[in-house]
């Protein structure tokens, strides 16, 4: 014990999790999603938990226990194309968390990750079954901590044409 302090901290906290399907209905009727997990993507998806987090970002997956991780911020603000997009994305890392993938392979630049490009390859692919434009595909893409560089190689294993402006 640290007598130092005369305070009490619980340290047991719970992190707070909700069903998937409390949030994003529907998706396990989407063709891409069933194309992710098969057979099993009603099992999976009912399975699914979220966790907000009040930090800006985006959206992830935990890698102890495969769950989805989501921005409270992002998923009031920001686009929702975009955040379609990337459950699409996040839903590829869970099935490569289940089937005992690494994600956070870190031998691997992030838009060099076969994880991030298979991630990547399914919203692409559900970008242009809503006719998605590229221009608006490379929008998607960039991100404000992503260079040019890693944008332009991101988009090649994509083959997205990306209108970059290297200067
Ligand atoms: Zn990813």
């Amino acid at each position: 014990m640290s007598s130092m302090l005369n305070v009490r901290i619980s340290r047991k906290a719970k992190v707070s999790t909700y069903p998937f399907t409390d949030y994003f209905e529907g998706f396990e009727r989407v063709d891409i999603v069933r194309k992710i997990f098969g057979e099993k993507t009603g099992e999976i998806l009912s399975n699914l938990k979220i966790e907000f987090i009040g930090r800006r970002g985006y959206m992830g997956v935990s890698n102890e226990d495969g769950h989805l991780i989501v921005s409270a911020r992002y998923l009031k603000d920001g686009d929702i194309i975009d955040i379609y997009l990337d459950v699409i994305h996040e839903l590829v890392h869970v099935k490569q968390f289940i089937e005992g993938e690494e994600l956070f392979d870190r031998n691997y630049r992030y838009v060099e990750r076969p994880t991030e490009i298979e991630a990547f390859q399914y919203a692409v692919e559900e970008a242009r079954n809503l006719g998605l434009s590229d221009e608006r595909i490379c929008n998607y893409l960039k991100t404000e901590w992503m260079s040019d560089e890693d944008l332009t190689r991101l988009a090649k294993a994509l083959n997205v044409t990306c209108e970059v402006s290297l200067s």
